[in-house]
């Protein structure tokens, strides 16, 4: 018994059918006697529908507005959910993250969790309500909705669950935990009972979107464990955890990233200061960069390539046109049709061979490799987008087939 936290995503809750279903999770978990709180995210593809509607009457929307009208994905959810859970005979309320005091920084689309007072959730828990929360929003300096980006609603858990104290935060979405790789991707994929909170950030980062990354970043920091599982079939899940027992493999999973572009800056002259210029020109645009790579100089002359993401792509290389006079370069490349596949594990940092091993994959496969970047418990490399799958599932095998 105690306080527990249950974000539901939007394959869970996307039709009546799903919401009665996972009504009756919720209040099994109650009945047990515990205390509930739970976060919804949109039903099923609402959030992409919403977004859609929006370009039909006008693509360069303002994010203001954009966040006022995402946000109500969302609260569907809740208030279906909630009356679900009263035809049921349980008590319940459904509050919007304005009503939970979920506060955030001013970035609309991308709201950072600044502050969560709580104290509206503790007062509904002490009446013995069963609390719905919607997931993804929050509220600005301004009073006005933010969105947390993409996926958000976890982070919305997560937050929650650090604020109340929660014994438990469990993330019920449609895949029964955490996978050596996408499972919809990679068909012979594992689950893993547990992982550790500094893979899964990385995964999360890389491209595995089962939990949102910054969800995972909160609960390291804070030291919550959380619970990946699934509201289809009531089977256990993967702990993320601090102390997650390691791979015997070096490595815990395989992700993939399309969502990347890359810059290549050709004829720069060989001299100190040049690269400092390019990158701080993007850095005051809020452009993030990703792998760098430097050629060693001919003659004079010097190439860096770089990689943005993919909504980046056009904004980064006009600033870089219009300051080519200060910058100083022949000409520049870009490209948005290449993916970044990564293996991630905390079992690789003392094991040069993992590195070599991924690299043989690829070889076999005859995948060419654009760059590489390692740190200590990843490598990326970049490579065409059209041979990402297979890429992936190359790279699976050669870390996963070897344990059977
Ligand atoms: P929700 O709507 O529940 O938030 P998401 O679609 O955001 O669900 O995340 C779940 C999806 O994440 C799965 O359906 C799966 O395709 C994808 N996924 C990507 N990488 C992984 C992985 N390593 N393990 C499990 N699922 C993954
Ligand atoms: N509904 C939002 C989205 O589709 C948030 C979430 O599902 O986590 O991105
Ligand atoms: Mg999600």
């Amino acid at each position: 018994m105690g306080l527990i936290v249950q974000k539901f995503g939007g394959s869970s809750v996307a039709n009546a059918e799903r919401v009665n279903h996972v009504a009756e999770i919720i209040t099994n978990t109650y009945k047990a006697g515990n205390q509930v709180v739970v976060v919804l995210s949109a039903q099923g593809d609402t959030t992409d529908d919403l977004i859609e509607k929006a370009n039909e009457i006008n693509p360069k929307a303002s994010k203001r507005e954009m966040d006022m009208l995402l946000s109500t994905g969302e609260q569907i959810s809740v208030a279906l959910m909630a009356m679900a859970i009263g035809r049921m005979g349980f008590p319940v309320v459904s509050l919007t993250g304005w009503q939970v005091g979920m506060e955030t920084s001013s970035h609309y689309g991308n709201a950072r969790i600044k502050k969560v007072s709580g104290t509206r959730i503790q007062e509904e828990l002490d009446r013995n309500k069963i609390v719905l929360v919607c997931g993804f929003q929050g509220v600005n300096k301004y009073d006005d909705v933010t969105t947390l980006g993409r996926g958000g609603s976890d982070t919305t858990a997560v937050a929650l669950a650090v604020a109340l104290k929660a014994d438990l935060c469990q993330i019920y979405t449609d895949v029964d935990g955490v996978y050596t790789a996408d499972p919809r991707v990679i068909k012979n994929a594992r689950k893993l009972d547990e992982i550790t909170h500094d893979e899964m950030l990385e995964l999360a980062t890389l491209g595995a979107k089962v939990l949102h990354n910054r969800s995972v970043e909160m609960a390291k920091t804070y030291n919550m464990n959380l619970e990946v599982l699934s509201s289809f079939t009531g089977k256990p899940g993967t702990i993320v955890k601090e102390d997650a027992k390691l791979e015997k493999t070096h490595v815990s999973g395989v992700a993939c990233d399309k969502n990347i572009a890359r810059i290549a800056l050709v004829g720069l002259q060989d001299k100190p200061g040049i690269a400092y210029r390019i990158f701080s020109m993007l850095a005051k645009e809020k452009i993030n960069v990703d792998i760098i790579l430097q050629s060693i100089g001919r003659g004079n002359t010097k190439d860096i390539s770089f990689t943005v993401e993919k909504d980046n792509l056009a904004e980064a290389a006009r600033i870089l046109e219009e300051k080519k006079h200060l910058i100083g370069f022949d000409h520049m490349n870009t490209t948005d049709t290449i993916s970044k596949v990564s293996i991630v594990g905390a079992g690789m940092a003392n094991n040069s061979g993992v590195a070599a091993l991924m690299f043989e994959a690829l070889y076999e496969a005859n995948i060419n490799i654009h760059m590489i970047s390692t740190s200590e418990i990843k490598v990326s490399v970049l490579i065409d987008e059209e041979d990402s799958e297979k890429a992936m599932q190359v790279v699976h095998d050669k870390f996963f087939n070897i344990m059977q």
